[in-house]
């Protein structure tokens, strides 16, 4: 069947955090923004996909709406491979990294709910996978910047929510204390979201080298100096990477430097189903772990979930920590008891409930059609 139209909106809900909002790439962030991409075939069949998202949404749609969807519309919606070699390599002078491929990301999700509603198989079959039980989840704290008290509050809510696995998003060791204070059982990650120059981030990490950090994420600044981020590897911490990587190749660079032991691909931004398939297959091929980036809440989380279920081995899935007023994925978006539900209905098996996709859609969709469309 032929891609016919391909629809971008926003849903905008708001949300609590367990503290003041903070800043996002400069922008207050005080509500929760999907970017939906909507793909419908000549058949009327439709499937929905996420592109990244949060302070990017406005450059991202740009990039959909502009570009990336007038050369999707009018091909075959099942050739998802030759689809994209040729939007990539069409878009590749834009950059490797960023918009255009945030937005293709969204529609290649899109696209395989397309293929797994045609099917009438839901993604994580199409994958190769078992019928999934619910997925272990981390709750993934927002930063209370530096705020002590906030930080063990929260870690000590999300442990009594059944949460096992805790990542801050602080700069200090005092704040990895505090979490380890409030929440002695449960295991903690830190993400600095790469805060630190080389030499200041091994500083950093023999500082917090007996802390028992399950990993620390994004360390160093540039995320692409491989070898920086290779050099703190002396101190035994776990190392973690890959939200800001770009593609297959970006994660090769980063195995072949020896700088991480556990990948986190981000469906949304990477390319989609497809390219975290070939990611995590290279990632299992040289014995690094793989736990995907999904600070996500609509069908980027969704599409996490079937991959995590069929193509790893000991899923575990971000979950941010903040609640949401409403939210027209749910309930495949929530976690109950540190762990998510992974949806069984054909593709991706969470279309959106129309009445509060309505309620909280920002603007009217922008709509690409195939050309001799009424
Ligand atoms: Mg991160």
């Amino acid at each position: 069947m032929l891609i016919a139209a391909v629809e971008s909106s926003v849903v905008s809900v708001p949300f609590s955090m367990g503290g003041p909002h903070p800043l996002f790439a400069g922008q207050p962030w005080d509500r929760l923004e999907i970017l939906l991409v909507r793909v419908e075939t000549d058949d009327g069949l439709v499937g929905w996909g996420e592109a990244f998202g949060h302070a990017a949404i406005a450059a991202t749609r740009a990039a959909l709406d502009s570009i990336v969807a007038p050369l999707v519309v009018g091909r075959d919606a099942g050739d998802i491979n030759e689809l994209t070699r040729q939007v990539l390599h069409g878009v590749h002078l834009l950059g490797r990294n960023g918009p255009f491929v945030y937005a293709f990301s969204g529609v290649e999700i899109a696209l395989w709910d397309l293929l797994g509603k045609r099917a009438g198989q839901p993604l994580w079959r199409l994958l190769g996978g078992s019928a999934p039980a619910p997925l272990d989840a981390y709750a993934s704290l927002l930063s209370y910047g530096g705020d002590l008290e906030l930080v063990a509050r929260n870690t000590a809510e999300a442990r009594a929510r059944g949460y096992r696995h805790i990542k801050l998003h602080e700069l200090t060791r005092e704040a990895v204390l505090a979490a380890k204070a409030a929440a002695p059982d449960a295991a903690v990650m830190l993400d600095v979201n790469c805060a630190w120059t080389p030499p200041v981030a091994r500083g950093k990490a023999a500082a917090m080298a007996g802390e028992g950090l399950l990993w620390l994420e994004e360390p160093v600044w540039p995320p692409e100096d491989t070898a920086g981020l290779a050099s703190l590897r002396r101190y035994g911490i776990p190392l973690s990477a890959g939200e800001n990587t770009a593609g297959l190749f970006g994660f090769r660079a980063l195995i072949e430097a020896g700088a991480i032991d556990v990948a986190q691909p981000s469906v949304t931004k990477v390319g989609g189903v497809g390219e975290m398939k070939r990611v995590i297959a290279l990632a299992q091929a040289h014995g690094v772990e793989v736990v995907p980036h999904s600070p996500y809440f609509g069908p980027g989380f969704v599409a996490t979930l079937h991959i995590a279920a069929a193509l790893i081995e000991r899923p575990m899935i971000e979950v941010l920590w903040l609640d949401m007023e409403a939210n027209p994925f749910d309930p495949w978006v929530r976690a109950e008891g540190g762990k998510v539900a992974v949806p069984s209905a054909p593709g991706l098996g969470c279309d959106p409930d129309p009445a509060i996709l309505a309620r909280y859609t920002k603007a009217p969709a922008t709509r690409t059609e195939a050309k001799g469309e009424p």
